[in-house]
């Protein structure tokens, strides 16, 4: 397809009450600096249902438009909806590049939209940037099982699509009351051209449930804690600082936590502005997804372990008399 403009879009999926969901408003943020390079502008698409608070949150974040689709068929999610607004917006304005957040929905959507576009997508990036020698998007991501960063190029078609991780990139600032042009696009899919509809919500276990990635304070525990009684004191560390309990995949392999705590490249990517590695290595995969936070602290038996390398403060010790004598500390600086 050739490109009508030379405008970057980001994808804003909505929540069923029509809010944005947070990843595309991270997006903004690169995509601001993306969109000027590639001398366009930034254009928030926002699809969903009731979608006022969504649109009111992309302008806040700095897009230069908001398109929106909305009805009722967009309230809750499904592939042929999505895909077939998607690709009817997408070939009547041809943007150079879009940006999708890597959700599970999105996820299903990119790859379809490509398809259906004949174009390139890069999955699952964790960095963005722009080759300044062929004008394309460099879209960086894990491959090899995390052991190497590929970067990716789209260079004979258009749109470049790529889906980045929730996560990865922070939202900035919003601006209060600060609009810009909103575009509203008139576009329904018929009943019967959906394959797949929402009969019943089940919500998961909260008491497994865990806003990683949300979270300001991390506290992390990986197989040197032993089992899941091991988790007990991170806990409380974590009660204490106002934050959550996140694990390695080798801990949540032997079932001692739960996989929505998973920190990592097949978990969540998460950038708190305190992160406390206990007992975990510090392999590839693991810090491919807890890199970006503001302040790590590592404790570990092994000075050797590769986590010291990335870390900003290190303990060598045992977590079973660090972390408890943290929390205590904590409890007694906050009185
Ligand atoms: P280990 O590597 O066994 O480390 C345990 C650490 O605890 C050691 O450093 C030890 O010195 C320390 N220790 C033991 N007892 C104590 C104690 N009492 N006090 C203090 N320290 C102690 N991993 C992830 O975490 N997230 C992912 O998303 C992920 N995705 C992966 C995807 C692929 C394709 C592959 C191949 C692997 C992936 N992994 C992931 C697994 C990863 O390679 C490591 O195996 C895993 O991160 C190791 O977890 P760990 O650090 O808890 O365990």
């Amino acid at each position: 397809m050739e490109p009508k403009t030379k405008d970057l879009w980001v994808f804003i999926e909505t929540y069923p009450d029509g809010s944005a969901q947070n990843v595309g408003l991270e997006l903004l943020n690169p995509g601001r600096e993306l969109a000027e390079k590639q001398g366009g502008k930034l254009v928030g698409l926002v699809l969903g249902h009731n979608t006022d608070a969504a649109v009111k949150a992309v302008q806040e974040h700095g897009a230069d438009q908001v398109i929106v689709i909305d009805g009722e068929e967009y309230e809750h999610f499904t592939t042929d909806a999505y895909v077939n607004a998607l690709y009817e917006v997408v070939t009547k304005y041809a943007p150079t590049t879009m940006l999708i957040g890597a959700t599970n929905n999105g996820r299903d959507v990119g790859p379809r939209l490509s398809s259906r576009l004949q174009t390139g997508l890069t999955a699952d990036c964790t960095k963005l940037g722009y080759d300044e020698e062929t004008g394309n998007i460099a879209w960086t991501r894990p491959a090899f099982g995390g052991n190497l960063m590929a970067t990716i190029l789209c260079p004979n078609h258009r749109p470049q699509l790529g889906t980045v991780r929730p996560g990865v990139f922070k939202a900035a600032e919003p601006e209060e009351g600060r609009t810009c042009e909103v575009i509203k696009e008139d576009i329904h899919v018929a009943p019967e051209d959906i394959r797949t509809r929402l009969i019943k919500e089940i919500k998961e276990d909260a008491s497994e449930m865990v806003d990683l990635v949300g979270a300001d304070v991390i506290v992390s525990g990986g197989r040197g804690v032993g089992g899941p009684e091991g988790y007990e004191p991170l806990q409380e560390l974590a009660d204490a600082l106002g934050g959550v309990v996140g694990a390695s995949r080798a801990a949540v392999d032997a079932g001692w936590i739960a996989h929505s705590h998973q920190v990592g490249q097949t978990g969540k990517t998460v950038g708190p502005k305190l992160y406390i590695a206990c007992g975990i290595s510090g392999a590839i995969q693991h810090v491919a997804g807890m890199s970006s936070s503001d302040c790590i602290v590592a404790i570990n038996k092994d000075e050797e372990a590769p986590i010291f390398d990335i870390a900003d403060y290190g303990v060598v010790g045992d977590l079973f008399a660090v972390v408890p004598a943290l929390t205590a500390e904590v409890k007694k600086i906050k009185g």
